[in-house]
């Protein structure tokens, strides 16, 4: 079938489905895609969201218009064919007997038997409407709050749209302990997702930090990170597990859980003191070589400071101890900082002077305030075109046909400067004080020497020589040809899980960023840039002219008195304290909640939350079935399976995977997309979604698809080029098409149809210029669009869209002294660089506790069967992996007398509960490996199915959390256990059971699996 009588038949088979409604089984991809295998058989290329974490390709088998198996798609380059045992058992997710098929309100008061009646979606969303209003009229917007998962494609309105449509702040996110602590690390430190690492280039040194991408979702997971690791010249895992490939490592970094920061510092410091670090990017490209002045205080900086902007628009005051113009003579600019250059004598002989003598400057005035010259330094030469001189990327191993992508030549200092890292000088101030500054460097170089190997092996547990000898391993370039390093760090979600999280990202990113690992193959790269919506993570998020809601409302979220950054963030409110506020209405009352795929188990006190769900006044929860949450719901809306929906899809990390996730079969019965249900709200809230068309202010799905790949096109994207002479800007040249001439390559049909024929789409191959350049901070590749930058353009109309050299910071350098943290954190100077503390309740800060509770609790890990809490109510997953299991050294537990297969209570101060032993030498002898978010699917005559049987998080301190993030403290934090027995545990049963003694299924054979099998009555 050609592709012009594909896109017909599609259009003709989706145009049937439409008139159809609800009442047909049809599958818009029925017998239009191009691969038949049968009369009645399709397959359909599409993108697996069986887990949250990457883009695996994978295929759908339709026959007769029921999905029947899902298989790997071994032209998916990214995930090499990969089809784990979530995505294969999607079928089961997709016809499981449970699904919810219809909207549903609770007859009866919480706490009792809900009391589900099904209803109409008119009666749904007119009752979601009605009371929200009501709530709004009372206590404001702020009081309704949202709450979001995973990025699955149907849960992002939380994150923005409804947050506009409300007028509320308080968004609760899985994101702040699920990668957005390193995003927002990352944002500090030189920009949004820069952690995110391009391991499918196949570094030379795969350092696997906090994880086990072999088993389950990472960005690049499972088969990948098998052959990324195998092909590797070193592989370096940091665990405090021995994880399955840990074993076939070369390094295994086996740290005491929580240490990750201590250990990174102490990576850098072997890096520093060996002379490891790239020397140029170092001096260029970081704010390293800039003067710390120490005698500021906050008045001098308040004046001499700068406005910069934040993601809503509105404009916070950069505070800094960095030496700037404006501290040296009246007039100066605020944007200009200073630097000793080590080789103005030499410069000044062939007649090239500084300003301000021995000292030069970098001009950080990006947004044009006092001059255009921001992103230069004093006196540079440049040009964008000599910026891209360089060559083909030189990856070995890389799959057939796979791009390399263009390495421009690190550019040295024109002219020839060299800023100073290290001493002491003076500087007189333009009130005339003298006083002496020092470089970031030395700073940064200071705190590495707190954590010195000898030190930190004491902190880690690892010996001191381990250390230096992994440290060694990465930062010494095994091909120095290539010009640049061997790889960054794919570090996981481990570093998150704690009360370091901000400044273990910090640690870590610097770490990549000043070994020359930053935007280089293999490297951190950051997220997928295309000119699809899928980089957005969901088009159905992100309406025309919409995104965070105005200042006024962002300020008011709750928790920002706590967490001073989360005013300057501003994606997420803090979710343990929301929780709070729904019980004790301190600081304002929060009485409503609408939740797309959050989950409350995941962080806080699961206890607290759970307290705080039942006491709402209104709560909605769009879900595929009913969950812990749903039974504290007073309306719940039955959503769509990826197999049952449209979505454009790039990967969200650095993998540069373009294509889609296509809808395959009709979502059962009444069940809908959630943009759909979300631009139903929208239209009864009377909220226009797309202003800029009176005739079309609530727009279709149809419509949006074809919007989220309206900006891929055969025109050029528009881009600036540079030449930079003796300082002075004398050429800014406007290249490319300006976006609104741009002409659409595809309609989503089209676009799909392309896919079905040739498969994903290489990133670097649709736009050589961003994605497929690396070293982007040098060519403005890195300032001229990523997420940020979509919102600022097309919110409010401050894009930074400039291409210029450098980061999107206050400094435009990759900042190792965080100008963000001083100027949030004034009166804590010890975390403007990269720094650790204790866990608080771990031994280390605690070794009293440590006498009742003597074993640390870690958890966490990924399991090949499920993906946090989901998939427990699938036959064959939950078959392979029917309980819990808390992973024990076998010497601990015969200390405790437990044996393999016993059920263990696990309790802290703030909860127990319990598990399966499993005992492993793998774990060391004072930590316990828990699971995370169990609950029973089985146990539904109690409200929250059981979660309160097994849910670890129920063992954590609510208010342990990272000062800056509020990430909860959910790995690091000490628990005792013993044997439970019938004499100890409910019902004389060791075995988890529901309030009347029904015991969980806790064995493969239990014939409650059996009632879990697809069915297909119901659908229509
Ligand atoms: S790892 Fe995730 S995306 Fe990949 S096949 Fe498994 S469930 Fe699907």
């Amino acid at each position: 079938m050609s592709r012009r009588s594909f896109v017909k038949t599609a259009a003709i088979t989706a145009g049937a489905a439409a008139a159809l409604g609800a009442q047909t089984t049809t599958a818009f991809a029925e017998s239009t895609y191009p691969e038949v295998i049968g009369n009645d058989t399709v397959v359909v290329k599409t993108c697996c969201r069986g887990c949250g974490k990457m883009e695996c390709g994978v295929k759908v088998i339709v026959q007769n218009g029921r999905a029947i198996r899902v298989e790997g798609d071994e032209g998916a380059w990214q995930s090499m064919g990969n089809c784990c045992t979530k995505s294969q058992s999607s079928i089961q997710a997709a016809y499981h007997p449970d699904r919810l098929h219809y909207p549903m309100k609770r007859t009866n008061p919480k706490g009792e038997e809900p009391g589900w009646v099904r209803i109409s979606w008119d009666e749904a969303l007119d009752t979601i409407v009605d009371n929200l209003r009501e709530i709004t009229n009372k206590y404001g917007g702020e009081s309704i709050a949202c709450q979001v998962g995973t990025s699955r494609i149907w849960c992002m309105h939380s994150e923005s749209i409804l947050k506009n449509m409300l007028e509320t702040p308080n968004n609760i996110e899985a994101w702040q302990i699920c990668k957005g602590p390193r995003h927002f690390a990352g944002t500090m430190v030189s920009g949004f997702g820069c952690s995110w690492m391009e391991t499918i280039e196949r570094p030379k040194v795969y350092v696997q930090w906090g994880g086990a991408s072999e088993m389950s979702n990472y960005d690049d997971s499972c088969r990948t990170t098998v052959d990324v690791a195998s092909r590797a010249d070193v592989h370096i895992s940091v665990d405090p597990r021995m994880a399955n490939m840990g074993k076939e490592a070369d390094f295994w970094q086996h740290l005491h859980p929580q240490t990750d920061g201590a250990l990174a510092l102490a990576w850098t410091n072997v890096v520093i003191e060996n002379n490891l670090y790239d020397d140029l990017y170092v001096k260029k490209w970081t704010n390293a070589p800039f003067l710390v002045c120490e005698d500021f205080d906050d008045a001098w900086m308040d004046e001499n400071g700068f406005p910069t902007i934040r993601t809503d628009g509105s404009y916070w005051q950069v505070k800094t101890r960095l030496l700037k113009e404006s501290d040296i003579v009246e007039g100066g600019s605020p944007y200009k900082f200073l630097v000793y250059d080590n080789n103005w004598e030499e410069l000044a002989k062939q007649g090239v002077t500084h300003q301000y003598g021995a000292f030069t400057w970098f001009n950080a005035d990006q947004e044009g305030n006092i001059d255009d010259t921001g992103g230069f330094w004093e006196g540079e030469n440049y040009s964008t075109a000599k910026a891209y001189e360089g060559r083909e990327a030189a990856q070995e191993n890389l799959l057939p046909g796979q791009t390399q992508g263009w390495v421009p030549d690190l550019l040295p200092f024109d002219p020839a400067i060299d800023p100073a890292l290290e001493g002491e000088f003076e500087v007189t101030l333009k009130d005339g004080r003298t006083v002496k500054v020092k470089p970031v460097w030395e700073h940064y170089k200071a705190r590495a020497a707190e954590f010195a190997p000898e030190i930190a092996a004491e902190i880690t547990g690892i010996p001191a020589q381990e250390i230096i000898d992994a440290a060694t391993a990465y930062a010494t370039r095994i091909d120095p040809e290539t010009g640049y390093g061997n790889g960054g760090i794919q570090y996981m979600l481990a570093i998150e899980h704690g009360t370091n999280a901000i400044q273990n990202a910090r640690a870590l990113d610097n770490l990549v960023g000043i070994t020359g690992n930053f935007d280089t193959p293999g490297g951190n790269r950051g997220p997928t840039i295309v000119p699809i919506d899928g980089d957005l993570q969901g088009f159905g998020a992100w309406a025309p002219g919409a995104s965070t809601p105005p200042a006024e409302i962002n300020l008011k979220q709750i928790g920002i008195e706590k967490f001073p950054l989360l005013g300057w963030w501003q994606y997420w409110c803090d979710g343990p304290t929301i929780y709070e506020t729904m019980v004790s209405s301190d600081p304002y009352p929060v009485r409503a909640l609408w939740n797309e795929s959050g989950n409350f188990m995941s962080f806080a006190n699961t206890t607290t939350a759970w307290e705080g769900l039942l006491s709402l006044d209104f709560f909605v929860d769009l879900n595929l079935w009913h969950a812990p949450s749903t039974d504290a719901a007073d309306i719940i809306l039955p959503v769509a399976h990826w197999i049952e929906l449209n979505s454009p899809r790039a990967s969200q990390g650095s993998a540069g995977a373009m294509g889609a996730t296509v809808k395959c079969v009709q979502p059962p019965a009444e069940a809908r997309y959630d943009p759909e249900i979300v631009m139903d709200f929208a239209k009864r809230w009377g909220y226009e979604w797309n202003p800029s068309d009176p005739d079309n202010l609530w727009p279709d799905i149809q419509w949006q698809l074809d919007d989220s790949i309206k900006l891929l096109s055969d025109d050029e994207w528009p881009y600036q080029e540079w030449t930079v002479e003796n300082g002075k800007v004398v050429k800014c040249e406007q290249k490319g098409t300006p976006l609104a001439e741009m002409k659409p390559k595809y309609t989503w049909d089209e676009y799909v149809a392309e896919f079905q024929a040739n498969g994903w789409w290489q990133a670097k191959d649709v736009d050589p210029k961003q994605w497929g350049t690396y070293r982007r901070y040098q060519t403005g590749g890195i300032r001229a669009r990523n997420r940020e930058w979509a919102r600022l353009d097309y919110t409010v109309g401050k894009g930074i869209a400039d291409w210029k050299p450098g980061f999107r910071t206050p400094t435009m350098k990759q900042e190792i002294w965080s100008t963000v943290m001083e100027a949030h954190h004034p009166d804590d100077p010890s975390q403007f660089i990269p720094n650790w503390h204790p866990a608080p309740h771990d031994y280390q800060a605690e070794p009293e506790r440590a006498k009742e509770y003597p074993l640390t609790v870690t958890t966490g890990r990924r399991i090949p069967v499920y993906f946090h809490s989901e998939h427990r109510q699938l036959p064959w997953t939950r078959e392979l992996w029917p309980v819990p299991r808390v992973e024990i050294n076998p010497q601990t537990a015969e200390e405790y007398g437990i044996e393999q297969g016993d059920w263990v209570w696990i309790e802290t101060e703030w909860g127990k509960i319990r598990e399966v032993a499993d005992l492993y030498y793998g774990v060391p002898k004072n930590v316990i490996n828990c699971e995370h978010t169990w609950w029973y699917p089985e146990l539904s005559q109690d409200a929250g199915h059981g979660f309160q049987l097994s849910a670890v998080n129920q063992l954590i301190d609510n208010s342990a959390q990272d000062p800056h993030c509020g990430s909860s403290n959910l790995r690091g934090y000490l628990a005792k256990i013993y044997k439970a027995t019938p004499e100890n545990s409910p019902f004389n049963n060791p075995v988890p059971c529901a309030s009347d003694g029904t015991p969980i299924i806790h064995t493969s054979d239990d014939p409650r699996l059996k009632e879990w099998l697809p069915t297909y009555e119901g659908r229509e």
